[in-house]
C-alpha cells in the first residue's frame, strides 16, 4: 500500500477559532496578582502595559472559542495549514514499532511557531490605536515573529534581545533590523532596570527575564507603546491553539489519534498550542469525551532550566527586576540565572499559569533533556527526515525519542505527536558547537 507522508488542511478546513482551555479547566489557575497589594489583578490593570483585548483573553475563564479575526485568518493563511507529517525515516532508523508524527511549524517565512500570536497581538494593538510595540526576545525567534507582523500591521517595533544569544545567533538581529525594528542586547544601558543589573553583575549574560524587564520599562515610559510576549501568558498559548486545531483534523485525516503528545518548553506556548486542544477531550463536561484515549501529555524542558520538574509551584515574578505581576507558577526563582545552552527559548525561570495548574492537577508532566542528548536527537531527525530543527525543537525530539525507545523495548506501537516548533537554520553554531565537541551538559543546582 503506497503510504502518505504528510497531512495538509484545505482553505474551508482551516479553523476559525482558538481554543480557550481556561473555560474548561476543572481547576481553573489561580489569579495574577499586584506585588504591592496582594490583589488580584483586573483586565484594566493589565491593560496598562498589554493591548487591551490580549488582557480580556488573559483573564478570559468563560468562553471556551475565541474568534480569530478575519484580518488575522486572512495572514494565517498565507502559511497555514502547517504539515503534520509522519516521520517514517525517523520510526525505521530507531527501528521502533511506534508512528511517529510531527506537526511543521518551521515552514513560515519566520521559521517558528511564534509567528501565530505576534500577528493577532499586533492586530489588536493596531486596531485600539498603538503606534510602537515592544518585547524581549532570547534567540530572537519571537523578536523576529514580532518585527515582522508589527511592519505587517504599520507599527514601530522595539526589542531587547538577550545578550548572550545575540552573541551565538547574530544573524536573528539582522532578521529583525531587516523588518524594520531597533535590536538592544539585554541587559542594556538605557533603562533603568538594564543599569542596575549590569551595576551589579558588568558580566550579566542576559536572560528573557532581565529583556522584560527593560522592554516592560520602555512600554510604560512610551507614549502610545504596548508590551507584548511571545510566550508564558495565557493568551499566548491561546493564539498558538490554531496548531493543535489544525493537527487534531490531519490525525483524523491520517486515521489515527495520539497516545502521547509532546513539545518542548520554554514558557509552554508551542505545548499549550499542540496539546490543549488535545486535552479538552478529557476536561471538563463540556467537551469531555469518555471514550477519547488517554493521552500522555509530555512537555520536554532542558536539565539546565527545569522549572517543570524541579521548581516551586508559589507566586514568582515573570521578569528579574520584579516590573511584573506576580504569577502562580512552577519557577526557579526569578533570580535564576541560567546556563548558557543554545536553546535560548527554553532558558526561562518560570512555567505558565496554566500549565502549572495542570501540572499540579496531573493532566500532563515534564521531562528534563540534556543538552546533549536534545543535539543528538536533533542530528538524528536531520539526518532522517532532512529538516534541521531549532535547538529548542531537539528537546521535544529527544524526548520523543524516548519514548519510541520505550515502545521498541515493549513492542507497543503507539501514536507519538510532537510539535517541529521551529528550524534551526539560524542556530548553526550552535550545531557547529556540537560537531567539533565544545558543548557540555549543564545540571541544574538547586
Ligand atoms: C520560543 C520558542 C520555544 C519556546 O517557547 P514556548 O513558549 O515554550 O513554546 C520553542 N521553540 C522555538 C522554535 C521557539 O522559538
Amino acid at each position: 500500500m503506497e503510504r502518505q507522508k504528510r497531512f495538509l488542511l484545505n482553505e474551508d478546513e482551516l479553523p476559525r477559532q482558538w481554543y480557550n482551555i481556561q473555560a474548561e479547566m476543572v481547576n481553573k489557575p489561580l489569579p495574577p496578582i499586584h506585588p504591592a497589594t496582594k490583589q488580584p489583578l483586573n483586565a484594566d490593570d493589565l491593560a496598562h502595559i498589554f493591548a487591551a483585548e490580549c488582557a480580556k483573553q488573559e483573564l478570559d475563564q468563560e468562553h471556551a472559542w475565541i474568534d480569530i479575526p478575519a484580518e488575522v485568518l486572512e495572514r494565517y493563511k498565507s502559511y497555514r495549514s502547517t504539515p503534520l507529517v509522519r516521520a517514517y525515516a525517523l520510526e525505521e532508523a530507531l527501528g521502533t514499532p511506534a508512528h511517529i508524527y510531527f506537526k511543521n511549524e518551521s515552514v513560515n517565512p519566520l521559521g517558528s511557531h511564534k509567528i501565530n500570536s505576534a500577528l493577532p497581538q499586533c492586530y489588536y494593538c493596531k486596531q485600539e490605536g498603538t503606534t510602537n510595540v515592544t518585547t524581549e526576545t532570547g534567540a530572537g525567534q519571537w523578536g523576529a515573529a514580532l518585527s515582522y507582523a508589527a511592519k505587517t500591521f504599520g507599527l514601530e517595533c522595539a526589542v531587547y534581545q538577550v545578550k548572550i544569544s545575540m552573541q551565538q545567533k547574530p544573524y536573528r538581529s539582522s532578521i529583525m533590523r531587516t523588518f524594520g525594528a531597533t535590536v538592544e542586547g539585554s541587559p542594556s544601558m538605557s533603562t533603568r532596570a538594564g543599569k542596575d543589573i549590569i551595576t551589579k553583575d558588568p558580566l550579566h549574560p542576559g536572560s528573557l527575564g532581565t529583556a522584560i524587564s527593560e522592554a516592560i520599562e520602555l512600554a510604560t515610559t512610551t507614549p502610545n507603546c504596548k508590551y507584548t510576549l511571545g510566550s508564558v501568558l495565557n493568551h499566548v498559548s491561546l493564539h498558538q491553539t490554531i496548531i493543535g486545531l489544525e493537527a487534531e483534523k490531519q490525525m483524523a485525516k491520517a486515521g489515527e489519534y495520539p497516545d502521547i503528545v509532546i513539545a518542548c518548553f520554554g514558557g509552554g506556548s508551542n505545548f499549550g498550542g499542540l496539546a490543549f486542544p488535545f486535552m479538552r477531550h478529557q476536561l471538563s463536561a463540556v467537551s469531555h469525551q469518555p471514550s477519547a484515549p488517554k493521552i500522555d501529555f509530555i512537555a520536554a524542558e532542558p536539565s539546565s532550566c527545569p522549572k517543570l520538574t524541579k521548581g516551586k509551584f508559589e507566586y514568582d515574578f515573570g521578569d528579574s527586576a520584579g516590573y511584573t505581576p506576580l504569577l502562580p507558577m512552577f519557577t526557579l526563582g526569578h533570580d535564576f540565572k541560567p546556563a548558557n545552552i543554545h536553546a535560548g527559548g527554553l532558558r526561562y525561570h518560570g512555567a505558565g499559569t496554566i500549565v502549572s495548574q495542570l501540572v499540579k492537577d496531573g493532566l500532563m508532566r515534564g521531562v528534563d533533556i540534556p543538552q546533549l542528548e536534545s543535539f543528538k536527537a536533533g542530528m538524528l531527525f536531520a539526518q532522517t527526515e532532512g529538516i534541521i530543527p531549532a535547538p529548542e525543537s531537539c528537546h521535544a525530539i529527544a524526548a520523543t525519542i524516548r519514548e519510541a525507545q520505550k515502545c521498541k523495548e515493549t513492542g507497543e506501537e503507539k501514536v507519538i505527536l510532537f510539535n517541529l516548533s521551529g528550524h534551526g537554520l539560524i542556530d548553526m553554531t550552535a550545531y557547529d558547537s556540537f560537531l567539533n565537541g565544545d558543548l557540555q551538559d549543564f545540571e541544574y543546582k538547586g
